[in-house]
């Protein structure tokens, strides 16, 4: 069996856009629309020659907000269960949102190996907002930009060390 690693934080983070940079051209499902994933996806990811199974947690996109955290919960729970390793997204360039907080809590709480990743950290001022989502307590950021292709050898270096 494959590592799995999963994929979670809020909407609009960029999960999926992380998980199509990662899994490339060898997923499950066809790529979706940003913003209206539906179902979880599952990929195959070759990270620095490590076969892992990559899990785009979704179907948040559409909740009412008061509902929120419920969905993500749910979402997220099954992906987690069997995860080697819970990849928790924010957005650098958003900062640290009370979702975010909300959410890393209970994350936290799941006792599964968590790296974080600060999404939208691209140009000069990526690796500075990116340091603001220390102050949630899940370690060092991994400051990326997944949708410009930045910092993505050190992440996959990372999920590799985590395994
Ligand atoms: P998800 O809801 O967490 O799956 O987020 P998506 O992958 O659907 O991305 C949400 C929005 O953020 C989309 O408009 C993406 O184009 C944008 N996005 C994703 N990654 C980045 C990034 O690295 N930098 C910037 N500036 N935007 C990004
Ligand atoms: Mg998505």
């Amino acid at each position: 069996d494959l590592p799995v690693v999963a994929i979670v934080g809020r909407p609009n983070v960029g999960k999926s856009t992380l998980f199509n940079r990662l899994v490339g051209r060898r997923q499950a499902l066809v790529a979706d629309t940003p913003g209206v994933t539906r179902d979880r996806k599952e990929g195959l990811a070759i990270l620095r020659g490590r076969h892992v199974r990559l899990i785009d947690t979704a179907g948040l996109e559409e909740a009412a907000p008061d509902t929120l955290f419920g969905r993500m919960r749910s979402s997220s729970e099954g992906a987690m269960v069997n995860a080697a390793l819970v990849l928790f997204c924010v957005d650098a360039r958003a900062g640290i949102t009370p979702a975010d907080e909300h959410f890393a809590q209970w994350v936290r709480r799941q006792g599964r190996p968590v790296l974080l990743v600060a999404n939208k950290a691209e140009g000069r001022s990526g690796a500075a907002s990116a340091m603001e989502a220390y102050a949630l307590g899940l370690g060092e950021p991994v400051a990326v930009s997944a949708e410009h292709g930045e910092g993505l050898a050190d992440l996959m270096s990372e999920i590799v060390e985590h395994l």
